[in-house]
């Protein structure tokens, strides 16, 4: 299965705000076996998002935005996604009581906060779309079509993913080596490996743990296992994490 991430908002262009939206979701996609191919952030832009989404829900098996959601001016993420299928944008009987119940509780334990929300705004996901109540807010999120509109707020966005979740799936597997041989030393080894076994090998030098990390990335797990234990014979590497001060 093939993913495109999408994150929203001007405050991670700005580096406001660090993006630990995607790495999470790209983290979750990969432990299921999807293979996350785009992640992509956008400003708060109404036909940027729209043009993105339309392409991306075309070219890939699923898309997922996350951002943008709430009732504030900036948050163009709903109205985007209406437009990018056509739709219209209005609250469902579920949504609608969802966030009126979110709010009454709100209000009960905050009497004193005067608080103006417009509950049927707040609410309005894109016609025909699939709900996705929001466990730790009030916005809630939505599927149309392919496309997971999620919230921004890390905590809401991992709750609401895990509504979802076992929708994702796919063949990718992978496996973690570790070795202390310079990057230059092992390139020919690596080159190889792909020639010999049907997988990817990415080297990924960490210095402040002091090795190279090598991530060996296929379908097929026999496969997996057959270039693991090629490499591990043919270099000084590990199955678990090893060091040197550099
Ligand atoms: P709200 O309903 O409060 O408007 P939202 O779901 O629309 O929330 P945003 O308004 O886009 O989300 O972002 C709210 C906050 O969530 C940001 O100020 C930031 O702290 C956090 N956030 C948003 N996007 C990300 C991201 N990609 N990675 C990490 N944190 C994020």
């Amino acid at each position: 299965m093939n993913v495109a991430l999408i994150t929203v908002g001007d405050e991670l262009l700005a580096g406001d705000t660090t993006d630990t939206n995607a790495t999470w979701l790209a983290a979750m996609l990969n432990e299921r076996g999807a293979t996350v191919n785009r992640i992509l952030s956008l400003p708060d832009d109404r036909e940027i998002i729209t043009e993105r989404v339309s392409a991306y829900s075309e070219q890939f098996d699923a898309v997922i935005v996350t951002g943008g959601i709430g009732g504030t001016p900036d948050d163009m993420t709903m109205e985007a996604v209406t437009d990018a299928f056509d739709r219209a944008l209005a609250p469902t009987e579920l949504t609608l009581s969802d966030v009126t119940d979110t709010i009454a509780a709100f209000a009960e334990r905050r009497p004193s906060l005067d608080i103006d929300i417009d509950a049927e705004a707040e609410a309005a996901i894109p016609e025909g779309s699939r709900p996705l109540l929001n466990n730790r807010g009030l916005t809630p999120g939505c599927v149309l079509e392919n496309v997971y509109v999620l919230p921004g707020i890390p905590e809401e966005l991992e709750a609401m993913f895990e509504q979802v979740a076992d929708e994702f799936s796919g063949e990718r597997r992978s496996q973690f080596l570790y070795t202390t041989e310079p990057e230059a030393n092992i390139v020919e080894t690596l080159e190889e490996t792909m020639e010999r076994f049907d997988v990817t090998v990415g080297c990924y030098p960490d210095r402040d743990a002091g090795h190279n990390r090598l991530k060996l990335v296929g379908t097929e797990q026999d496969e997996l296992e057959k270039a693991a234990d090629w490499l591990l014979a043919t270099i000084d590497a590990s199955e678990t994490p090893v060091s040197r001060d550099w």
